[in-house]
């Protein structure tokens, strides 16, 4: 009921900030954060942000004390509108190494305590769909993929075959290889390296099998060629995501190893149908965990890394774009601008139901990203 009123008062999009405990192992460090209040966070800026404290609001903030079950306590509402057939999108913004992960699926040592909103929002998908089973007949289904450098890529493949013809591009590559040593007389010079090593990258992209978004109101299916798998257990789910992670493109930055510089979505499809009249109602739940968002020096990264960053950076600011726009009751909402806000268009707006995990992390020496977060957020909110 109380769900209801803030929906009416704030429309259908929520923002909730949620603060990293320091990590074991640094101490004697003060926090950024000031304090908490309700929905308001203040946070301390030094000199060159403007000396003093600023304060943001938000629905929700989850101090560093605040557990998984503590985060997913209010969701539930959200879980039942999917049921309900509407369409739920559930969002992990923040720098990388601000918890996005730990929020959405849980820390690398997975304990029933620690499991994130991913896992307790299938559980209670379950849960509730077996306390319907009177009524109604649900069938669930998940998709993971994710968006890298603007491509979408199946995640839910055990076989190989979101690649095409990898063998065919190996012994090319093969081929091309020995022609080269063979035109260079078998020298090894540096050019001939360098070339081999960009003709390799080249035909390692030939071999990535993209998927095609293609936004079908029928099925509910925006990416028909990525694997749906049905499940019925939240233990074939959490199978299911642990092969989506190690599909995942992980690429080492300084800031954290397993840093993601992908957006990953697992899509919950349902389909319900009412036993009595035979009607049938779909609802779909996004759970995303986008790609860090904090600005890179350009003047320290080059190449792929390069590219990467602006890719990332188009999106989420695509994303904030669509969300304010939604948020201000815009005409006109630009979907189109990226592959991440055209996956999640019929998801973002109309009855779909949107919640925002705005991360923050304690160290005084990201403020310059936490407040670029907030901003971010606050611009949503
Ligand atoms: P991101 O996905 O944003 O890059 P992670 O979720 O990987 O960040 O978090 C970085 C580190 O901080 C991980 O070791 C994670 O386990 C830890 N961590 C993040 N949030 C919390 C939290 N609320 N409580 C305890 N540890 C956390
Ligand atoms: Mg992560």
């Amino acid at each position: 009921k109380l769900y209801n009123q803030v929906q009416d008062l704030k429309g259908s999009i929520r923002v909730y900030c949620r603060v990293r405990p320091f990590l074991s192992g640094v101490s004697n460090c003060l926090s950024t954060v000031d304090h908490i209040e309700d929905g308001n966070i203040t946070i301390n800026t030094p000199a060159r942000h403007g000396n003093g404290r600023k304060s943001f609001s938000f629905n929700k903030v989850f101090g560093p004390s605040a557990t998984q079950a503590d985060v997913f306590s209010d969701m539930h509402p959200l879980i039942r509108s999917v049921l309900d057939g509407y369409n739920v999108c559930i969002f992990a913004y923040g720098q990388t190494g601000s918890g996005k992960t730990y929020t959405m699926s849980g820390p690398r040592e997975l304990t029933e305590k620690s499991q994130g909103v991913n896992f307790r929002a299938l559980g209670d998908l379950f849960f509730i769909a077996d306390q319907r089973k009177d009524t109604f007949r649900y069938d669930v289904s998940v998709q993971m993929i994710e968006i890298y450098n603007e491509q979408v890529r199946d995640l839910l493949v055990t076989d190989g075959s979101n690649k095409r013809y990898p063998l065919l591009v190996y012994c090319l590559y093969i081929y091309i290889f020995f022609f080269l040593q063979w035109v260079m007389k078998f020298g090894f010079s540096q050019a001939t390296c360098q070339t081999l090593v960009i003709i390799q990258k080249l035909m390692l992209s030939l071999t990535i099998r993209t998927l095609e978004i293609r936004n079908s109101s029928q099925t509910g299916l925006n990416v028909p060629d990525a694997n749906l798998v049905p499940v019925s257990s939240t233990s074939a789910v959490i199978d299911l995501m642990n092969l989506g992670h190690r599909n995942r493109v992980v690429g080492a930055t300084a800031l954290n190893d397993r840093s993601s510089r992908s957006h990953s979505c697992l899509t919950v499809h349902v389909q319900g149908r009412d036993l009595t009249s035979g009607a049938i109602l779909r609802g779909c739940m996004h759970l995303v965990d986008l790609a860090g968002s904090e600005r890179v020096d350009k003047s320290e990264v080059t190449g792929d890394r390069l590219k990467e960053a602006q890719h990332i950076n188009k999106s989420l600011s695509a994303l904030g774009d669509v969300i304010a726009s939604l948020a201000q009751k815009n005409p006109h909402v630009p979907y189109r601008n990226s592959k991440l806000t055209q996956l999640l268009q019929d998801s973002l707006g109309g009855q779909a139901k949107t919640l925002m995990f705005v991360h923050i992390s304690p160290e005084p020496d990201a403020v310059g990203e936490t407040i670029s977060t907030l901003k971010f957020a606050e611009r949503v909110a």
